[in-house]
């Protein structure tokens, strides 16, 4: 393949197996890592930039402005590098630095918000900071991912449409949820060409997205402290909540024993396979998405101190701790 721009590199068939999460079925797990953004969002990035300048609005002149978690504002500031537009990604402290610093190397601005909002997270303060931008800045125009439709409407011609192309048949679908863009296009493209599939919503422990009460949460990409506008519960079929302890724990399993390096969402999305494993039917094919790798949780998911801090328990004898504290 000879892409002319870096957004246009998105493999949409890569997938591999980890049937050993269901005994006696097939469990695919869909890897949306391998683009140059290293995130699934890269195609939710360049859907919502394409929506921008459908408005009609002047570019260069507009300067597009998000509120992203990290994946969203590193494809989003590929996108913007490579069409010459300027970019504001206001983020929080729970960002890992890399993605920042994924950010600022393709010349976006970042602006860290560290003012927690009513329900304990900074979703609603960062979005309080973009309204006071757009009213300073007429020439700044908010992509705004929780309530724009143009993402699930990627996610449901290219991830939906990708994931019954290669697999025919799927019994079930694993989908992590975040602004559920991902999950919202997948959900409507399965329920229109695969409608016996059983659509499994997963998110993390302490999210007040499906109504849950809010709590502190460690997995950056999923979750919220505040329901998306985009979300529609009647695609779906189940909705899950795992503890962040056991998406680091499948997190950890997968990188020992299989020389998978995932990212936090997909250690939540497979743990929450796993505990659904007694009710799969044998023989079943389950779906599961990952949406990035593991290589920008290497300070928190795979650092042995930072989960001993949370969670001492994943870390076996306490000797183990000691040595990872010296
Ligand atoms: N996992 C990761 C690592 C992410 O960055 C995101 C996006 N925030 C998601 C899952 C969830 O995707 P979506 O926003 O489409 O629900």
């Amino acid at each position: 393949m000879i892409a002319e721009e870096v957004y246009d590199l998105i493999p949409d068939d890569l997938f591999i197996r980890v049937d050993q999460l269901v005994p006696g079925s097939s469990v695919f797990l869909k890897l949306e890592g391998l683009n140059p953004a290293g995130s699934v969002k890269l195609k939710t990035a360049v859907a919502l930039v394409a929506d921008a300048e459908n408005t009609g609005r002047p570019f260069p002149a507009t300067r597009l402005i998000e509120s992203t978690s990290g994946n969203l504002g590193v494809a989003l500031a590929m996108v913007c590098a490579a069409k010459g537009y300027a970019l504001t990604c206001v983020t929080d402290p729970n960002a890992n630095s890399r993605s920042v610093r994924l950010m600022e190397a393709l010349g976006a601005e970042v602006v860290v918000i560290d003012v927690r909002d009513g329900n304990g997270g900074y979703l609603q303060s960062r979005i309080n900071y973009i309204r006071a931008r757009l009213r300073r800045e007429p020439h700044a125009y908010w992509l705004n991912q929780y309530a724009n439709p143009a993402g699930p409407r990627a996610h449901r011609e290219r991830t939906g449409r990708a994931l019954v192309g290669a697999l025919g048949h799927l019994d079930y679908a694993f989908i992590g949820a975040g602004t559920t863009g991902t999950l919202m296009g997948c959900a409507e493209f399965l329920r229109a060409h695969s409608p016996a599939t059983r659509v499994v919503a997963v998110d993390t422990l302490g999210s007040v997205t499906f109504g849950g009460p809010p709590a502190r949460r460690h997995i950056p990409g999923l979750g919220t402290s505040r329901r998306p506008e985009i979300l529609d519960e009647k695609h779906l079929d189940e909705i899950v909540l795992v503890p962040g302890a056991e998406a680091v724990e499948m997190c950890r399993v997968l990188a020992e024993e299989r020389g998978l390096l995932l990212g936090g969402s997909t250690g939540t999305v497979l743990a929450a396979v796993q505990n659904a494993a007694k009710d799969i039917p044998e023989g079943s094919v389950v779906a599961a998405l990952s949406p990035d790798f593991g290589e920008r949780y290497l300070d928190t998911i795979y650092d042995d101190v930072w989960v001993a801090e949370r969670w001492p328990h994943l870390l076996g004898p306490e000797t183990e701790l000691d040595q990872a504290r010296a």
